[in-house]
């Protein structure tokens, strides 16, 4: 007998319903999958075959074709053990038809029958909702992630005979708690921008680049605040859309991070690698092409510490992704496309001892401070559009008994230049003003007359080159925003070219 159950499978961040087709017929014993299974997909025999054994389901001798279809695309991960089990019991007569129709199953299966989670569940789920489903079997661990997605009855079970008796309406699966937690619940404490003191310059300039998604870089001594600062940035960002929550929960998701959280990822991400970190665990990669840190850090903050320490060749790696906004990793199994849309976060020390270029203090010779520095590509530095030099605190900074502004209120201000972005920019693909392209700068940073004739004065003095006027007007677009979103002024010119000061400091 034949019988046919849905499933699922993530290719990149898109996903694709899989037939689980299952043909128990007379003829010599066999079990054997086809459809382009990857070897976690063909050990699902073994497993299959145990749990049902085990959970008491004798096997009759017969020959068992499992068909993945559509065939042509590759199978990969542990989410057909499931759909294997009850498309075998389907076909032994076990289970009735209308019992596994339009159903969406997945879930791995341990030798004793019972389910354990898989990844993917959210793109999967979404998928099969798109596609007029409206009911899914799953891992009671994943089951609260599709029942995030509208319209669709999640239902989950700890086990394969669980699982049978749900289908055959024997009892009835537990729906509570699987709700996950409400938008906004999740658990993340955030540090607050009140803890820094002093460094109103540094606070400013990560204002504007929280207002614009601009990429930031900081060099300033050890202690003066980098770290501690580049922290609490999250806390100013604007909380994540519903749709750009999607976004990312998904990426985790596929990642098998989501089960943790318990809940949508509400807060944009931040993630802060270490810089021995490779260049495949930052990108993405693996056999199974699997996203890397930067699509982890997507919509959200991807913060570099120690930058130079970084090996030139991984930093290479980000030029790609800073443009495209997104990573291709291509593998002989095929290519995946993850995006990977991150504001840059970089700190770093003006050299190897960290205090140049106070001479009093810094030991390093010329040469190395000139190689510490080199260390970080002209490409890179090229993608900074606002560079700030973190000074070292005073007696009475550091002792300060007043607290500084909190990130509630600073985030009050870039929610409402956020909000001009928003309106100026619909219709586009544009989010935030970083975003913009030459063209696009040149049709929403018009500047007046004045300002023309400020910009060519200080284009020929300092020597720009065109990329480097283009983030500028980006950077002074976002300052006029937080003005109010009036036009670009003189003012708001002149502190976006301070923002360009430090690093023609430090590398020219
Ligand atoms: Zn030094």
């Amino acid at each position: 007998m034949l019988s046919t159950i849905i499933s699922g499978a993530v290719y990149g961040v898109q996903s694709h319903l899989i037939q689980v087709e299952v043909d128990v017929s007379q003829g010599l014993p066999c079990f054997q999958i086809v459809g382009l299974p990857g070897s976690e997909v063909r050990e699902a025999r073994e497993r299959v075959k145990v749990a049902l054994k085990n959970v008491g389901v004798k096997l009759p001798p017969m020959c068992i074709n499992v068909n993945l279809s559509p065939a042509d695309l590759p199978k990969n991960g542990t989410m057909f053990d499931l759909p294997v089990a009850v498309g075998m019991m389907a076909a032994l007569g076990k289970l009735k038809k209308e019992e596994t129709e339009g159903i969406l199953l997945l879930g791995e299966l341990g030798l004793s029958g019972e389910l354990k989670p898989v990844k993917g569940v959210l793109p999967i789920a979404r998928e099969a909702a798109a596609r007029g489903i409206r009911k899914c079997l799953l891992p009671v661990e994943n089951a609260w992630e599709a029942g995030l997605i509208q319209d669709m009855e999640s239902v989950g079970a700890a086990s394969v005979q669980e699982a049978v008796a749900l289908l055959q309406g024997k009892e009835r699966g537990t729906t509570e708690g699987l709700q996950g937690k409400a938008q906004g619940e999740e658990d993340e404490e955030f540090l607050d921008f009140a803890d820094i003191n002093g460094q109103p310059v540094l606070k400013r300039a990560a204002e504007v680049a929280a207002a614009g998604f601009h990429n930031l870089l900081i060099i300033g001594a050890p202690g003066s605040g980098k770290t501690m600062l580049a922290r609490r940035i999250p806390s100013i960002l604007p909380p994540l859309s519903l749709e750009e929550s999607m976004e990312v929960s998904t990426i985790y998701s596929i990642c098998g991070l989501l089960q943790s959280a318990g809940s949508l990822k509400t807060t944009r991400p931040f993630l802060h690698p270490h810089h021995t970190i490779t260049g495949r665990a930052l990108a993405g990669g693996g056999r199974i092409p699997m996203p890397g840190v930067i699509s982890l850090a997507h919509r959200g903050v991807l913060f570099l510490d120690e930058l130079p320490e970084f090996k030139r060749e991984t930093l290479d790696i980000l030029r790609q992704p800073l443009e495209d906004r997104q990573v291709q990793i291509a593998r002989s199994s095929g290519s995946q496309c993850y995006p990977a849309d991150f504001m840059l976060v970089g700190a770093m020390n003006p050299c190897p001892c960290g205090f140049y270029p106070d001479r009093d203090r810094c030991r390093c010779t010329p040469y190395e401070v000139k190689r510490y520095l080199s260390r970080v590509s002209g490409p890179i530095l090229d993608r900074m559009d606002i560079c700030v030099e973190a000074l070292p605190m005073g007696f009475s900074e550091i002792t300060a008994k007043e607290k500084g502004e909190s990130s509630a209120a600073v985030r009050e201000r870039v929610m409402a230049a956020r909000q001009i972005q928003e309106s100026r920019f619909e219709g586009t693909r544009l989010r935030f003003n970083a975003d913009m392209g030459p063209g696009e700068v040149e049709r929403y940073c018009r500047l007046g007359k004045g300002e023309l004739r400020y910009m060519e004065r200080m284009f020929s003095s300092m020597q720009l080159s065109a990329r480097a006027y283009h983030r500028i007007l980006k950077v002074a677009r976002t300052i006029a925003d937080l003005a109010g979103g009036g036009r670009i002024e003189e003012i708001h010119l002149a502190e976006a070219i301070c923002y360009r000061q430090s690093d023609r400091k430090f590398w020219q």
